[in-house]
């Protein structure tokens, strides 16, 4: 089983990000506990910064200022004048240390990725509690992929459910253990769980890893643990947008019974794309373009004569 990060005996978990006020991500309004660290790679994503499970330099040569500051500062020479007065980062040489994060006035260097105790992470839910009674609303741990940091998160959702009432929810992409999967959703009241494609060699060219963990796992939580799952599919299309797939996919939710509460299907966007630069790597979906309406509602309506509620989109 993963292990959670432990100095000095606390738990204590990597978050990329916290998110205040979602209200597509469970029932009510939310806030959102990004965990960073993820096994697959999915060509799409849009949150590539919660990627690697460890702290990292995010360099947006945009708000460089060419100051220079950063020259000479980096321990491993990863930085160098650049041609245009910015200067510009190694990143075979950079190892995350941020020491040049330090120095930089502008924010073109930044880190992203910050540990912080059970406790820290409730204080920053805990902002917002007026909003979540009135609104049946609680918090919604993602990321990354939780079930990474199984201990942090099953400790967060369960002071925040049992100490503070609230709605609990987890967004996991299914592949990890199955023990560190049921501890991370121990105490949530709701899964959202992404499938991707049914064919496990093409789901290993779009997410970098097989998918008969994922359908296992999903098998076991929605029907032997009988938990509350919400199916979302990441539309992308000439990819995993055939007709073929998509029924197939409303099949086997179907064939999961009552569990499955309906399926989202999420349209493809590329909002993420200017945070691959600012992590050195390149985005391969550049040429993409998103589905239009006609499509996915014929994908929609695909997925319901297989017998299953689908929708477009997150759930408001
Ligand atoms: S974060 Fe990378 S570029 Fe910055 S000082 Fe450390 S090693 Fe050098
Ligand atoms: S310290 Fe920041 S603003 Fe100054 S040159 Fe380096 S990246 Fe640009």
């Amino acid at each position: 089983m993963a292990d959670d990060n432990q100095p000095n005996g606390q738990l204590r978990g990597l978050i990329s990000a916290t998110q205040r006020f979602s209200v597509h991500d469970g029932p009510g309004i939310r806030t959102l506990v990004f965990m960073k660290g993820c096994p697959l790679r999915c060509l799409w994503c849009g949150n590539p910064e919660t990627q690697h499970p460890k702290p990292q330099l995010l360099h947006n040569s945009g708000r460089c200022i060419g100051c220079g500051a950063c020259l000479g500062e980096c321990p491993h020479g990863a930085i160098s004048p650049g041609r245009s007065g910015r200067p510009g980062t190694d990143r075979k040489l950079c190892d995350n240390c941020g020491m040049c994060t330090e120095v930089c006035p502008s924010g073109a260097r930044t880190m992203v990725g910050k540990y912080v105790s059970v406790e820290e992470a409730l204080e920053e839910v805990k902002r917002d509690m007026a909003f979540y009674r009135r609104s049946g609303g609680g918090l919604t741990v993602g990321g990354g992929e939780p079930a990474v940091q199984p201990r942090f998160v099953a400790e967060l959702l369960r002071r925040s459910k049992l100490e503070l009432g609230l709605d609990t929810a987890v967004e996991t992409c299914g592949f990890a253990d199955y023990s560190a999967l049921e501890m991370t959703l121990h105490y949530a009241d709701l899964v959202f769980y992404d499938i991707k494609h049914l064919d496990s060699s093409v789901h290993k060219a779009l997410t970098g890893v097989a998918n008969e963990l994922v359908m296992e796992n999903l098998r076991r939580i929605a029907y032997d643990a009988g938990r509350k799952v919400v199916m979302r599919v990441p539309v992308l299309p000439g990819h995993n947008d055939s007709v073929e797939n998509i029924r197939g996919i409303g099949a086997l939710a179907a064939g999961l019974g009552a569990a499955i509460t309906h399926i989202e299907l999420l349209p493809y966007h590329n909002y993420g794309a200017s945070k691959y630069a600012r992590l050195g790597r390149r985005y391969r979906l550049g040429r993409v373009q998103p589905s239009s309406p006609e499509h996915l509602r014929r994908l929609q309506h695909t997925m319901m004569d297989a017998g299953v509620n689908a929708q477009i989109g997150e759930s408001a």
